[in-house]
C-alpha cells in the first residue's frame, strides 16, 4: 500500500509556540498574529497558537481539494482502511498525552478523559472496519429494453468541521474518521478555547502517513476562521458541532454554494425519576448526567423530573451526593469535578445561579464560585441542585452548559411526558424505572436522539447520536454516519 509520497512529519516543538497544519506543513497565521491558550484550573498560559484567518482557510482548502483530487483519490478503500486502522493504534500508543492535552487544556479530570478511550479508539477502529463494506446497490428497473441500473457511493469531496471546546478528542474525530473512511478530505477548525489537542492530532495524521492535504488543522475564532471556512465556496460539506445559535449561522453562511451540512448542537435534556426507580443507583447517574465534565456536556440531563412521591428523598440523596463529590485539577487522578473552561463560560453560568434565585428556585446545595486557596486562579462552580423549579423559568429552559439540576416533581407519567418534550431542543433523555413496560414507553414518547434507561451518556461508535428539532439533524456514529459524507450516483447502460 502507498502510505502517501508526500507524507507530513510531526511538528518540531518551538517552546511554547505550537502551528497549525496545512498542505502538510507546520505554519503560523498569514498575519502572524496569535493567541493564548490557558489552563482553566491554573490561569497559566499552556502555548501561543496561530490566529488564522480567511487567507489561512484559503490555503488550507486549497490544500484539501488538490489532495482529494490527487494521490488520495487513487487510495483504495482498503488502504484506507488500513490508514485508519493505524491512526487508531497511535492513539493507543499516545493515549496518556492527548488526555494530559484535552485535561490541561479544557479542564476535564483525566479520569474521565482516560474513560473516553472507546469513543476515539473504538470509533477509529469502527470506521476503518466499516471502510470496505461501503458499496453501491444493483437495482432492478422497468425501463423498456437492456438496461442495467446501479448506484456508487462517492465522497463528498473537501469537508469543513467546526467543533466545540468540550470534548476536542472525540468531536476532531469524529469528522476526521467518517472523512477518512469515505475517501473525503479535511479542514478542521477547533475551538479557540482548546486548540491544542486537535493541533496533536495532527501530529498523530502525519506519524500515521496520511498524504498531505487530507487532514488540515486551521486555529483561530469562529468569526475569522470559522466563518470564512463554513461561507467557503470550495468546501462540499460542513460538519459542526457547537452552539445552536452558531448552527444557524452556519447554515445561513453555507447558502452561497448549497453545501450539505450537518449539526450537532445544544440540549436541554429531560431525567424522569420513577417511584419504582432503583434510588440507589439513580442517584449517582442522574448527579453525573449533569456534573460530569462540569456540566459543559451538550447531553447533560439537566431538567430532572421526579415523581412527587420520592422526590424529597431523591434530592437529598441527591444533594448529599453532590457534596460529596472531589473538586479540583483535572490533572489529579482523584478529581472528579474539574474547572469550567474559561471565564466567560463562568460568568454565563453564575449568571444562571442568580437567575434561579431570582426567579424563586430554591438552592439546596452549590450555588457558588470556589475561590479558596487554590480554587483563586481557576474557574470552579459547586456542583449546584436548585429545587421548586418551574418549567417557566430560564433555568429550566435554556442550556446553562455548567454543573447545574433543575428539579422539578412530577404526578402521572403523561404529564412527565409532555413537560419533557416541552423543549425546543431534543439531543437526549434519561428515564429512571425498574418496569420494563414502562421503559419502552416512555422511550418511544420522548423526543430527542438518544434515550438512555437506568443508565447515562452510553455512546458506542455503532450506535447514531444526534438531535431531534433545534438539538440539530445528521448523525455521528453508526452507518448512517458515513452516508453523510457520500454521494450517490445512479448510472443506467444499456446493454
Ligand atoms: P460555539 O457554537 O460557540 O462554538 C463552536 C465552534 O464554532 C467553535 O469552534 C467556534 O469557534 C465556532 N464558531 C463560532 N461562531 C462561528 C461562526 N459564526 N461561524 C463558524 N464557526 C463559528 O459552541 P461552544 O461554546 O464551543 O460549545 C458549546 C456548545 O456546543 C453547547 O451549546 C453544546 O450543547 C454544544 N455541543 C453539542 C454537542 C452535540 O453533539 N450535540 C457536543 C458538544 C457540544
Amino acid at each position: 500500500m502507498s502510505a502517501g509520497s508526500n507524507v507530513a512529519q510531526r511538528q518540531p516543538i518551538d517552546g511554547r509556540h505550537r502551528k497549525m497544519f496545512i498542505g502538510g506543513d507546520w505554519v503560523d497565521a498569514v498575519s502572524g498574529e496569535t493567541f493564548e491558550t490557558r489552563n482553566p484550573a491554573t490561569g497559566a498560559v499552556l502555548a501561543t497558537v496561530p490566529r488564522g484567518g480567511k487567507q489561512d482557510i484559503d490555503a488550507a482548502v486549497r490544500a484539501a481539494r488538490a489532495a482529494f483530487d490527487g494521490e488520495w483519490s487513487r487510495f483504495k478503500p482498503y488502504e484506507r482502511q488500513v490508514l485508519l486502522l493505524r491512526i487508531a493504534d497511535l492513539f493507543e500508543k499516545h493515549w496518556e498525552e492527548i488526555c494530559h492535552s484535552d485535561t490541561l487544556d479544557m479542564g476535564l479530570p483525566i479520569s474521565r478523559t482516560r474513560a473516553n478511550r472507546n469513543r476515539v479508539v473504538g470509533m477509529l477502529r469502527f470506521y476503518g472496519g466499516m471502510a470496505t463494506a461501503l458499496h453501491g446497490e444493483t437495482i432492478d428497473n422497468s425501463l423498456p429494453g437492456e438496461v442495467v441500473s446501479f448506484t456508487h457511493r462517492e465522497p463528498v469531496g473537501v469537508v469543513g468541521a467546526i467543533i466545540p471546546w468540550n470534548a476536542p478528542t472525540a468531536a476532531s474525530i469524529w469528522k476526521i474518521g467518517p472523512a477518512l473512511a469515505t475517501g473525503c478530505t479535511v479542514v478542521l477548525k477547533p475551538s479557540e478555547e482548546a486548540p491544542l489537542t486537535p493541533l496533536l492530532i495532527a501530529d498523530i495524521m502525519a506519524e500515521a502517513g496520511v498524504p498531505a492535504g487530507v487532514v488540515n488543522i486551521v486555529t483561530g475564532t469562529g468569526r475569522e476562521a470559522g466563518s470564512p471556512l463554513a461561507e467557503h465556496m470550495g468546501v462540499d460539506k460542513i460538519v459542526f458541532t457547537g452552539s445552536t445559535a452558531t448552527g444557524q449561522s452556519i447554515i445561513r453562511a453555507s447558502a452561497g454554494n448549497l453545501k450539505r451540512v450537518s449539526l450537532e448542537l445544544g440540549g436541554k435534556s429531560p431525567v424522569i425519576v420513577c417511584a419504582d426507580a432503583d434510588l440507589e443507583k439513580a442517584v449517582p447517574v442522574a448527579a453525573m448526567s449533569v456534573f460530569a465534565n462540569s456540566g459543559q456536556i451538550c447531553i447533560a440531563g439537566s431538567r430532572l423530573f421526579v415523581e412527587r412521591s420520592i422526590h424529597d428523598e431523591f434530592i437529598a440523596r441527591l444533594a448529599a451526593y453532590a457534596e460529596g463529590l472531589r473538586i479540583g485539577d483535572g490533572i489529579d487522578p482523584a478529581t472528579e469535578i474539574g474547572p469550567l473552561v474559561s471565564p466567560r463560560q463562568l460568568e454565563r453560568v453564575t449568571g444562571y445561579l442568580a437567575s434561579g434565585r431570582e426567579e424563586g428556585a430554591r438552592l439546596v446545595t452549590g450555588g457558588t464560585r470556589l475561590t479558596e486557596g487554590t480554587f483563586a486562579a481557576g474557574n470552579f462552580i459547586a456542583p449546584t441542585v436548585f429545587a421548586g423549579v418551574r418549567d417557566d423559568m430560564r433555568i429550566a429552559r435554556e442550556e446553562i452548559f455548567g454543573p447545574v439540576i433543575s428539579a422539578l416533581p412530577f404526578d402521572t407519567l403523561d404529564e412527565a411526558v409532555e413537560r419533557a418534550n416541552d423543549t425546543p431542543y431534543g439531543l437526549a433523555a434519561g428515564v429512571f424505572t425498574r418496569d420494563v413496560a414502562k421503559a419502552h414507553r416512555l422511550s418511544r414518547r420522548i423526543r430527542a436522539g438518544s434515550v438512555w434507561v437506568n443508565t447515562y451518556h452510553a455512546i458506542d461508535p455503532a450506535v447514531p447520536f444526534g438531535g431531534y428539532k433545534m438539538s440539530g439533524y445528521g448523525r455521528e456514529g453508526g452507518v448512517e454516519h458515513l452516508h453523510e459524507y457520500l454521494n450517490t450516483k445512479g448510472v443506467f447502460i444499456r446493454i
